[in-house]
């Protein structure tokens, strides 16, 4: 384009001097044939031809001029347009450039860089506009859930490097199977996601996952080591389960959990008796370990309130579980799971961690928080080792053992270890506290065998409590006998007035409630303290 311009230019400026030539020439060829004609003329005047020869000049001299101040000016032009042409150009290479570079930076963003298949995001993106497409085509689409087997142990025990190999080997074969219109994503860990779109009936389909599922369980070679591995896949079908990605995800999610349970290997088709909740329990407990390594648990305290001088004199430590995907989790949907897979023992200790970290930093903030309860599962009081390594704990934070209370319950007095624990922290001074008294089979007989400093009435009891006396005979027998043991009565669940002036009236020490407090984040406990005495008195 630039050399067509830059031609066609010269060319006119070619014929602007060949036009100014020309009017030269005409001008002389006119001044010759005039002299010739005036050399046959009798009354040919010399002054005249002189005349004529001057004007010839000052013509020839005026359109030389012209004629080249025009292709001057022209070629200025043409200069000029050369520059912007150029610039132009630069611009054009500019703007390629950033679109490969935002083309680049968009794969980026939509690809897993370990798999090489499309991250969750982008596979939500993509697999939507697949589904609305079969569906416009009246076509069965199936949600593939592939989580693979002992993936954790494999990566524990060979490293993680082998870990990504094989999730590479495993991308790599999910791809070779894939049909055009197929969509295959990892979704983080171990977890890949295949949207089956072609033109399939669910037999068609079955045969597929068959295939895959024979495919990703043949020996894997990595590194020279040979490395056996098998996926449990969850397939969900689209419309029968689900129309949207979400829907699917949640059924092909189940169907693989049940895919799991049945033992390595396995495949199972999405069914409405799967229960969903089983499925998330499955997951919070494959999540665990991470959580712990993550520091994904943390603690809220809620005070204690002495029912006498209407201070503060304790808290009990609470733990939540703040999870990347279901967000702030109460301890009812974690302490059964933990307690059966055996995680209670590492969580057990990682809560009496985070408190008495807690605890000196207080200490440091110079906070008056006097003591702090923290439950301790049966289990966890049953290992031989527990007494030393809460010892030791509150050692190595620089506490005394009387800062640091442990909430039990009934049953931990059914188990010899649990009670040789508790007669070795008596004996070094931590405080306990029987916890939920009042729910279990044990009663005051029992009481006598375990040192406790503190009986906790459980809610249950107190939620009975309204206007009258008389409303709960237990809680005011219970503290009564109590009392007379020596024990401190605390009282749980305390949510409105009446029941701390009937507590108080009936003898209890201590109360904890929402009608007191909430728990509440350490970070808000020295402006709770500060608001609590400067309010008036509750009761
Ligand atoms: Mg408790």
């Amino acid at each position: 384009m630039q050399q067509k311009s830059t031609s066609s230019l010269s060319a006119v400026q070619l014929a602007m001097l060949v036009l100014g030539a020309l009017t030269v020439v005409f001008i002389w060829a006119l001044f010759v044939f005039g002299d010739l004609r005036q050399v046959q003329s009798p009354f040919g005047a010399a002054v005249l031809n002189d005349l004529e020869l001057i004007l010839n000049i000052l013509m020839t001299l005026v359109v030389s001029g012209t004629t080249l101040w025009l292709v001057r000016a022209l070629k200025q032009q043409q200069s000029v347009l050369h520059a912007l042409q150029q610039s132009e150009q630069k611009n054009q290479q500019l703007i390629e450039r950033l679109e490969g570079e935002h083309a680049r930076s968009s794969r980026a963003a939509a690809i897993d860089h370990l798999s090489g298949l499309y991250n969750r995001r982008q596979f939500l993106d993509i697999a939507s506009d697949a589904l609305n497409e079969q569906r416009r085509n009246r076509r069965l689409s199936a949600l593939l859930f592939i989580d693979l087997d002992r993936f954790k142990s494999i990566n524990d025990s060979l490293g993680h490097e082998v870990g990504d190999q094989l999730l590479q080997a495993v991308a790599g074969r999910i791809q070779r199977m894939l049909g055009p219109e197929d969509v295959a994503a990892r979704f983080g860990g171990d977890e890949f996601v295949v949207l089956l779109a072609d033109d399939r009936t669910e037999t068609d389909m079955e045969q597929w996952v068959a295939g895959l599922s024979k495919h990703l369980s043949a020996t894997y070679q990595l590194n020279g080591t040979e490395l056996n591995s098998s996926p449990s896949i969850g397939i969900a079908i689209c419309p029968r389960d689900g129309q949207t990605v979400e829907n699917l995800l949640r059924c092909a999610d189940a169907a693989m959990y049940s895919a799991k349970k049945a033992g390595r290997g396995q495949y199972r088709f999405f069914d409405q008796s799967l229960n969903l909740k089983d499925v998330e329990e499955f997951h919070l407990e494959q999540s665990f370990a991470e959580a712990l390594r993550n520091r994904e648990f943390v603690l809220h305290y809620q005070p204690q309130v002495c029912l006498d001088s209407m201070e503060v004199t304790g808290y009990e430590a609470l733990v939540r579980w703040q999870h990347p995907e279901f967000g702030l989790l109460f301890p009812d949907r974690f302490i059964p799971m933990a307690e059966n897979s055996g995680f209670v023992i590492p969580l057990g200790m990682e809560v009496l961690r985070l408190a008495c970290t807690q605890i000196a930093q207080w200490q440091v903030d110079e906070v008056p928080v006097q003591a702090v309860a923290v439950n301790v599962s049966p289990i966890q009081l049953a290992q031989p080792e527990f007494c030393r390594q809460v010892l030791e704990m509150i050692g190595d934070h620089g506490l005394k053992p009387g800062q640091l209370e442990l909430e039990i319950t009934e049953t931990a007095m059914l188990d010899t270890n649990a009670v040789d624990s508790l007669h070795c922290l008596k004996a070094a001074g931590v405080k306990l506290s029987l916890d939920d008294f009042g729910t279990g089979y044990s009663g005051f007989a029992h009481l006598e065998a375990v040192p406790v400093d503190k009986l906790k009435i459980d809610r249950s009891l107190i939620e009975k409590i309204c206007n009258s006396h008389d409303d709960s005979p237990i809680v005011s027998s219970t503290i009564i006998l109590a009392k007379r043991m020596d024990l401190k009565v605390v009282a749980e669940g305390v949510e409105t007035r009446e029941q701390l002036v009937h507590l108080k009236v009936a003898g209890c020490d201590i109360a904890q409630g929402y009608h007191l407090s909430r728990p509440m984040p350490p970070a808000d406990v020295p402006g709770f303290l500060r608001a609590f005495s400067g309010a008036e008195a509750v009761v």
